[in-house]
């Protein structure tokens, strides 16, 4: 399949060759055709699917075939959980609409909203936003919701996790009832099909093809060891194996700037990227993180989420999520092209319940290991401990869409 089968125009198709893709995405081929067909879709997507591309070239096409207002009201508006989704979203918009005479611009919370009411002045036909900020700057006469064509909500799971529901209502209500809805998530919990329900209209469901080649396994370690003691055991892989990019996730934000102090102390460069930093502290870490000059990244899951980074050698999880698909998330960031990538977690005895609840969502068993010195005092159940060289397993989640990046990077 090309991307000249999908009916995108030729100013698309030029932005999307200069991009460097040269086929589309499963979830690409599935959700393009349908949205320029005006439907509403409900779509079963996560990062690294190329589901951006997914909504925004058919949106755009839409847009740059309707009809131009000369005030330029918002005719498109992509909602997303976060800011750092919001800016990469709002980067796919501005690559994708290079040949197109469309206005697009991201508005988000952290940062002054002046510079985004002068902006907006100016009219803007795709508008990128938080919940938040979007509804302050409406409330402050800033913007006009009443001419939205389409709306989307982007990584609708984690919109609702963050707590966005009643946000997400209000905003509902300033939308013109006859519009286009796009709904992407991750995962489908009872309340997602709720907001679903309620949103779209005979959508089309799309979902992106789980993936099957074996180069791209993740190699799933758990290490049994006390909770005082795992700073030191990480500390102690990232030192001793020379690991330069390593992603660790932390179950609150305390957790992530103690741990972060903690490895600076020990000479390794590290920084924590969590909801109580600032965007300016956030952007300068993922900066850091990517050039090389920050080796290691302390996450909390809401953090996390949404970030534009490559696929890593390391993941680790300091501390196990109580929800367990927020650990196939936080896993699927790992593995290189055509190589596996690894996923430490280092597991306290009050976390084996977590280790149980994972297992039964991958369908497998995790084998634990100990390792030599770090001994825990209190010993785990017996069925959840093996000698250390037969413990290495391989496993991939299989609930879950793998990366689509991957494949195009081998
Ligand atoms: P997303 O899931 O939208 O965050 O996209 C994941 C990554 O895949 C991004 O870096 C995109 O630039 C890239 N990407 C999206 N569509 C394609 C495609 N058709 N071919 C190759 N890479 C793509």
């Amino acid at each position: 399949m090309s991307f000249n089968t999908l009916g995108l125009s030729d100013a698309l198709l030029r932005a999307i060759d200069k991009k460097g893709y040269t086929v589309p995405s499963p979830i690409q081929e599935k959700a393009i055709p349908p949205i320029l067909e005006r439907k509403d879709v409900l779509a079963s997507a996560q990062t690294g699917t190329g589901k951006t591309a997914g909504f925004t070239l058919p949106l755009l096409q839409i847009l740059s075939q309707g009809q131009k207002l000369r005030k330029r009201p918002v005719r498109a508006l992509v909602l997303t959980p976060t800011r750092e989704l919001a800016a990469q979203v709002l980067d796919n918009v501005r690559a994708y609409s290079e040949f197109l005479d469309l206005r697009s611009m991201v508005i988000f919370g952290g940062v002054n909203a002046n510079p985004q009411i002068r902006a907006l002045r100016n009219g803007v036909d795709v508008l990128v936003a938080t919940p938040g900020r979007l509804l302050d700057l409406h409330n402050q006469r800033a913007l006009s919701l009443a001419n939205v064509e389409i709306l989307v909500l982007d990584e609708a799971d984690r919109m609702l996790d963050m707590g966005f529901q009643r946000d997400i209502n209000k905003i509902l209500n300033l939308l013109p009832a006859k519009r286009q809805n796009l709904l992407f998530s991750a995962t489908f919990s009872k309340e997602i099909k709720q907001l679903a329900n309620g949103i779209l209209h005979h959508p089309v469901w799309v979902e992106a093809a789980p993936e099957n080649t074996t180069a791209e396994k993740i190699e799933q370690k758990l290490y049994r060891v006390d909770q005082k003691r795992k700073s030191e055991l990480i500390i102690k892989f990232i030192s001793e194996g020379g690991w330069k990019q390593v992603l660790v996730f932390t179950r609150t934000k305390h957790g992530a700037n103690r741990l972060t102090k903690k490895m600076v102390a020990e000479g390794i460069t590290a920084a924590a990227i969590h909801g109580n930093k600032s965007q300016g502290a956030r952007t300068k870490a993922l900066g850091g993180f990517k050039k090389g000059t920050i080796r290691v990244l302390v996450a909390t899951d809401i953090a996390a989420r949404g970030l534009d980074i490559p696929l890593l050698p390391h993941v680790v999880n300091f501390e196990l999520p109580n929800i367990s698909e927020d650990y196939v998330h936080r896993i699927g960031r790992t593995g290189r092209a055509g190589a596996s990538g690894e996923a430490i977690s280092l597991v306290s005895q009050e976390e084996i319940s977590y280790v149980k609840g994972i297992e039964k969502l991958l369908g497998e068993k995790l084998q634990s290991e100990i390792v030599a010195g770090f001994e825990p005092t209190v010993s785990f159940e017996k069925s959840a401990s093996t000698p250390r060289n037969k413990s290495r397993k391989k496993a991939k989640p299989k609930s879950n869409n793998r990366n689509y990046n991957r494949r195009s990077r081998r």
